[in-house]
């Protein structure tokens, strides 16, 4: 399986070769040559699988160039019941993301019972291992810089964490996240994770990993790399899922289902878009949007139009609050065609700050035949949801799973069972979760206490010049 950028001036990779990497140097995303299908007697064999098995057999797809006992070793350390265990009491940590069903033909996947109680410990964790695997088969070395605004920064750490030939370096807005999500960071004792709290906002925080980035002398002296979102096996282990949640909602492979997606920046559902493009029988895919409503504005409207950083909302379902869908590339690639001149044309617009509409390229009618249904979800919406879903069903959930929820039942064709994806454990977000419910939301009982333990962080003000000798201190030569 060779792996090609969306930009279409970049040699075709293979896997393992754009497993340690960001963007194609064309400025593109890596998407598969083309999609591997799933043959009917596959899907059959699959649907009585363990977790682990299935992912290994969706990832084998993937992953051609990696042998497959390796492979398997992999994943069968991944997926196990115990590093899925920190979720709801009462979920089963052998299902990995069990099923649970509010009523006939309304479910949610649970994807939050991994270390961070969010779904991206899914893909990080496997991630982890992965880099792992690859640097020691290289002889190699990977010092990983990234900022964060609390959830991505906490599921790289633990899945980082005592990995040999890896050291992270998170920068995060001193005093700005939950006292819940420092705890989480910061009482890390791991000497290769290094937490850096910046005396500034995110953006301040983003802007100086970017400027680390650019300093292409530094970045290559220090082995500098990421773990963002456009990560391909980040995606292609979210895939797993999908297969997963379909075959706990449904009887057998002639039926379909919807699924319903929280989303940011178009990662998650991405992964459902390429699950049904392999063959798996999705018949809608519904994306969910909070205020941030740039991809809601596209599905309903044709027009991308990314807004600037000034106009992004600070809302109650902060992963969400993206307004340039990095993933979302990948998708369009598809919908022309995967014509790469058009793809070109699009984004030279939007790297320029502007905007593109389908309607005006001829590919408006393209759409329909991708069958997603959009819709957004307000602040209100989110507290009206938590509070339903408790009062009807005595479940509680987070903000973005929330905005997930009260989309799908809008969204949703009759007759299709809904699979509402749970990207984040409530307790994350209790702020929320107090103004909806007047109560604490349920903390798994791993996570007692986490705020008494100590903390190990380093306090900085905004300088280019402290962190990169933070960084040459810390990286042996
Ligand atoms: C990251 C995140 C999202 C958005 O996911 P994308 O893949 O970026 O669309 C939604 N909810 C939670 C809790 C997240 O952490």
């Amino acid at each position: 399986m060779k792996y090609i950028s969306t930009r279409g001036n970049s040699p075709a990779k293979n896997f393992t070769e754009i497993l340690l990497g960001g963007l194609a140097p064309d400025g593109g995303l890596y998407l598969p040559e083309q999609y591997p299908q799933v043959t009917r007697a596959e899907l059959d064999a699959w649907r009585k699988l363990s977790y682990a098995d299935l992912a290994f057999a969706v990832l084998s797809k993937f992953a051609t160039d990696i042998p497959a006992a390796d492979l398997k070793a992999i994943v069968t350390k991944t997926y196990t019941a115990e590093v899925y265990s920190n979720g709801r009491a009462d979920s089963n940590a052998a299902d990995i993301t069990p099923l649970r069903t509010l009523e006939p033909g309304v479910h949610i996947l649970e994807l939050s019972n991994g270390p961070t109680l969010a779904f991206k410990d899914m893909a990080m964790q496997l991630l982890g291992n992965l880099f792992e695997y690859a640097l020691a088969k290289q002889h190699e070395e990977l010092n990983i810089l990234g900022a964060t605004s609390g959830d991505t920064g906490s599921a790289a750490e633990y899945a980082m964490k005592a990995k040999r030939g890896i050291r992270v370096f998170m920068l995060s807005p001193e005093g700005k996240m939950s006292a819940f999500q420092r705890a989480q960071m910061y009482s890390l004792q791991d000497p290769n994770i290094h937490n850096i709290a910046i005396n500034g906002m995110f953006d301040d925080a983003q802007d100086m990993v970017k400027a680390v980035s650019n300093d292409h002398a530094f970045k290559a002296k220090y082995k500098i790399g990421t773990v963002n979102s456009i990560n391909w096996a980040r995606v292609s282990a979210h895939v797993v899922y999908y297969f997963k949640g379909y075959f706990a909602a449904t009887k057998s492979n002639d039926e379909q289902v919807a699924f319903s997606v929280p989303s940011g920046n178009f990662g998650n559902i991405c992964a459902g878009h390429i699950a049904r493009m392999m063959g798996l029988p999705i018949g809608q895919l519904i994306l969910a949007t909070n205020e941030n409503d740039v991809l809601d504005e596209f599905f309903r409207t044709g027009l991308y139009r990314p807004r600037d950083t000034k106009h992004t909302y600070e809302t109650s379902s902060p992963s969400m609050d993206i307004s340039k869908a990095s993933n979302f590339e990948r998708f369009v690639f598809d919908l022309v065609g995967r014509d790469a001149a058009k793809v070109r044309e699009f984004w030279g617009k939007v790297d320029r700050g502007g905007s593109f509409d389908i309607k005006e390229s001829g590919h408006w009618n393209d759409l329909p035949k991708f069958d997603f249904a959009s819709g957004k979800s307000t602040h209100q919406d989110r507290l009206k949801t938590i509070r339903e879903l408790w009062d009807e069903y005595g479940v509680m959930v987070d903000t973005h799973t929330a905005d997930g929820i009260k989309v799908g039942l809008e969204q949703r064709r009759p007759n299709l069972p809904l699979v509402c994806l749970e990207t984040a454990l409530p307790a994350k977000f209790a702020e929320t979760i107090q103004e909806a419910l007047g109560r604490e939301p349920e903390r798994p009982a791993k996570l007692a206490g986490i705020e008494q333990l100590p903390q190990r962080c380093e306090v900085m003000d905004a300088d280019l010049v402290k962190l990169k000798a933070y960084i040459a201190a810390n990286v042996p030569q």
